[in-house]
């Protein structure tokens, strides 16, 4: 085994949710419309795997799918600049072949049903490929992550409940916001049956998945947000600025879709560490002022329960300056701050006394 290969596989898999955010984001960048299953087994110690019907893998892949910076999502270098997809680095994979068992069945809309099973080495090299039975997808399997790396697999086993419970927060995130996929995860412990953790419906709508997750009860606890920002900048603050009439100002649309805890009844104790945002449908981080300064429009200490999708020009914001994609950076974030928070401060309106 290389070490230099381990080490730098520390970059994108650091945990069970890295795994699992990656292996979806890889579902769902193959079109799929059902993640049948994210199945874990002793939560995820044992067995990760995640079961889609997606567009599957072409043949003349297998050899180079967990091959360091092997990726079919760029087809050139300018491609980086338009980044549609979620994965483009062709590192997920090769990093859990050095970290893991990794295998992978797959069929296309030509092969199936049939289909292979691909077993990969250490070194993400393809050992074996076995004719099997398989419908049009991809079931990607991680077995005993972090085996390679003992103290962090010792860590892992430590930590497994916080993991896990940090995993299912991501997996609700996903499933919050995907419409028109269906997401299901189940753990099975030791001889127990498999019980399930999460499941939404498929349905294509925010509120829908809204439901399946939290229930119904919680529904008037919060109220449907759908609002639009505009800003205008100095043409000097923005990086690429695309030709215009006007060379000085250029104005950036941003929409905010979600659902957001009403300010009086909706800030039980229980919605406090429920807040989930996402760029584009893409599940991120943002800054912490942007939302600090959001919070205090509520005149408390307690924070909402938020579903924010922020919609906005990719020329706009910055991805991937963090190894694990999830922290964004908008630009000309104050006058973002300040319009959010106008906004907001009219639709809490209502409940000022
Ligand atoms: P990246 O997503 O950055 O391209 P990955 O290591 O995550 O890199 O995946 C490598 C390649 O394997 C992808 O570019 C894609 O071609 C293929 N692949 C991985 N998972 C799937 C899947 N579930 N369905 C179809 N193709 C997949
Ligand atoms: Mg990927």
């Amino acid at each position: 085994k290389s070490s230099v290969h381990r080490i730098c596989s520390g970059q994108v898999i650091v945990d069970l949710s890295t795994t699992i955010k990656e292996l979806v984001e890889n579902s769902l960048d193959a079109q799929a419309t059902s993640i049948a299953e994210v199945r874990l087994k002793n939560h995820g110690l044992e067995l990760i795997e995640v079961i889609d019907n997606g567009i599957g893998i072409p043949e003349q892949n297998y050899e180079f799918l967990a091959l360091k910076h092997h990726t079919s999502k760029l087809s050139c270098f300018e491609d980086l600049t338009v980044i549609e997809s979620f994965g483009f680095r062709g590192e997920a994979l090769s990093s859990l072949s050095a970290l893991s068992k990794l295998t992978v069945i797959t069929s296309t809309e030509e092969q199936a049903p049939s289909g292979r099973k691909l077993e990969y080495d250490a070194n993400g090299r393809l050992a074996k490929t076995i004719p099997t039975a398989r419908e049009r997808g991809t079931t990607v399997s991680v077995q005993r992550l972090f085996e390679s790396l003992p103290v962090r697999q010792k860590e892992f086993k430590r930590n497994v409940k916080r993991e896990f419970a940090k995993a299912l927060t991501l997996l609700q995130a996903y499933g919050i916001i995907s419409e028109g996929v269906k997401i299901t995860c189940t753990n099975q412990t030791g001889r127990s049956e498999r019980t399930t953790i999460l499941a939404t419906s498929g349905n294509k709508s925010i509120r829908e998945n809204f439901v399946n997750i939290f229930g119904a009860k919680q529904l008037p606890q919060v109220m449907a947000i759908d609002f639009q920002l505009n800003i205008e900048s100095e043409r000097s603050m923005m990086v690429d600025a695309t030709e215009s009439d006007d060379n000085s100002r250029i104005e950036t649309v941003i929409q905010v879709v979600g659902y957001i805890s009403k300010p009086i009844h909706g800030c039980g104790r229980n919605t406090t560490d429920r807040q989930y945002y996402y760029i584009n449908g893409r599940p991120c981080t943002l800054p912490k002022a942007f939302f600090n300064e959001v919070y205090k429009t509520y005149n408390s200490n307690q924070l909402p329960f938020v579903i924010a999708d922020v919609r906005l020009d990719k020329s706009r914001y910055d991805v991937n300056v963090s190894p694990d994609k999830r922290t964004i950076y908008i630009h000309d974030e104050k006058k973002v701050v300040d319009a959010m928070k106008n906004q907001l401060i009219q639709v809490f309106e209502p409940f000022r006394s």
